[in-house]
């Protein structure tokens, strides 16, 4: 278990995206597991139930429903995420206290997220978040190599020119906090529980968690 203190070396600050920047309530992920699945459908010539498990199994196989897709059907990442991603953003509003608190931190704050850049674009735009982060890393950059495989944080550390043991990562999904562990990262679970012993913190209010280090 890292200390609190352990926070005050801390020169970049990784922020996951869905259901980390925003609270699970939003539930933007039903809109878009219902347009998964209806794309899923229409393309493969499968039926609604056969659409859904697939949706499922390659989400918990792969760490994302697209790369599963990508791998076995070969389709066409940017053509599926602008389709599934068209969705009503109005459960979102704009959240003042986590962008000042965010922005007062010391270092750099950056998005790491699973999912493109239009789409976080209108995430960000709706949680008044655009002028926080310093740089925002989509799967775009990682060449659709999704969290939690290594060879997507091997880019985005790389590309960022990222100290590993310098940072602190933040997200929704205990899977997605394995390497940034092993990389010596601070990891913090946010909106969610876990017993994974790669969890160094858990908080299920974000804004309230970094205020103790602005
Ligand atoms: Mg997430």
């Amino acid at each position: 278990m890292k200390t609190i203190s352990q926070f005050e070396t801390i020169e970049t600050w990784i922020f996951d995206l869905d259901n980390t920047l925003y609270p699970p309530s939003a539930d933007l992920f039903k809109q878009i597991e219902v347009k998964m699945t209806a794309y899923i459908a229409k393309h493969m010539g499968v039926t609604q139930t056969q659409a859904n498990q697939m949706r499922d199994t390659y989400w918990r196989d792969h760490g994302l429903t697209l790369t599963g897709l990508m791998q076995e059907h070969d389709v066409d990442p940017l053509h599926f995420l602008s389709d599934v991603h068209d969705i009503s953003f109005e459960s979102l509003s704009k959240d003042a206290a986590l962008a000042h608190t965010i922005s007062s931190l010391s270092g750099r704050k950056i998005i790491f997220t699973n999912s493109d850049k239009a789409y976080a674009q209108k995430v960000m735009a709706a949680r008044g978040l655009m002028d926080v982060f310093d740089a925002v890393y989509t799967i775009e950059d990682t060449g659709f190599t999704p969290k939690p495989q290594q060879k997507a944080f091997d880019l985005v550390v790389s590309a960022d020119g990222l100290a590993p043991t310098r940072a602190a990562m933040f997200e929704d999904d205990p899977r997605n906090l394995k390497v940034p562990y092993d990389l010596g990262m601070a990891t913090v679970l946010v909106h969610s529980t876990s017993a994974d012993p790669h969890i160094h913190h858990t908080t299920d209010n974000l804004t309230q968690f970094l205020r103790q280090f602005v």
